[in-house]
């Protein structure tokens, strides 16, 4: 079992639209702001549109504002993420963002302040090897995608330190984040409220 080895088939999946039931073309992985800047950066030193959509939020009421802690891609016309190129695969292997590092590992959220590393099943060579993967553990895990696994430790202890800043913010009373809120008033918030990055570096 454990001599199971992830090896990437690059065939590129991970970086294609895969969100059918989605009216926008996103793509499903996180981006922090700073990672954000740094692609950015890049884009425009290579003349190609990247256009980015804010992932996850939270109200914070007591400053009328929208905390953005992450974005996602927005995906080219064909449904990949402007980075990639069918020839070479990512096109930003050195400094993708942690997500893509971490990938086929990710992180699950359990609840509002709860994180799991866990397999994402889209993964074609995850796919191919479901059967054996089916129910392992955290052990197992940490074996067999060995490098994905150090990259999504580094991807957990950064929403940890995120985590760690927000709540930080609320007990020195500069933010107050609504955890309970109608829609209505959450969709009136986002679409009248300034925005504000969480950063942590
Ligand atoms: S940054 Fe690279 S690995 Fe991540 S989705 Fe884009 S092309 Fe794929
Ligand atoms: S879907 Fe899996 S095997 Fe294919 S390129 Fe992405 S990580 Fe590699």
């Amino acid at each position: 079992m454990t001599e199971l080895n992830y090896a990437c088939l690059k065939c590129g999946k991970c970086c294609f639209n895969l969100s059918f039931s989605s009216a926008d073309y996103i793509k499903r992985i996180p981006l922090y702001p700073e990672e954000v800047d740094k692609l950015i950066e890049i884009a425009k030193k290579r003349q190609i549109p990247l256009k980015v959509k804010e992932d996850l939020v939270f109200p914070d009421i007591l400053n009328k504002k929208i905390l953005v802690l992450t974005y996602r891609f927005i995906l080219d016309e064909n449904g990949y993420c402007i980075f990639y190129d069918p020839k070479i695969g990512c096109t930003i292997h050195e400094i993708k963002p942690f997500a893509c590092q971490a990938y086929p590992l990710a992180i699950k959220r359990i609840d509002a302040f709860n994180l799991e590393i866990t397999i994402d099943s889209i993964c074609n060579w995850v796919e191919e090897h479901h059967i054996k993967l089916k129910n392992i553990d955290l052990n197992k895990i940490k074996i067999i995608f060995s490098e994905s696994f150090k990259k999504a430790e580094a991807f957990l202890r950064q929403n940890k330190k995120l985590q760690l800043h927000i709540r930080r913010m609320e007990v020195e009373n500069k933010i107050k984040i609504a955890r309970q809120i109608s829609s209505e008033d959450f969709n009136r918030a986002l679409k009248n409220w300034k925005r504000d990055e969480i950063r942590v570096s």
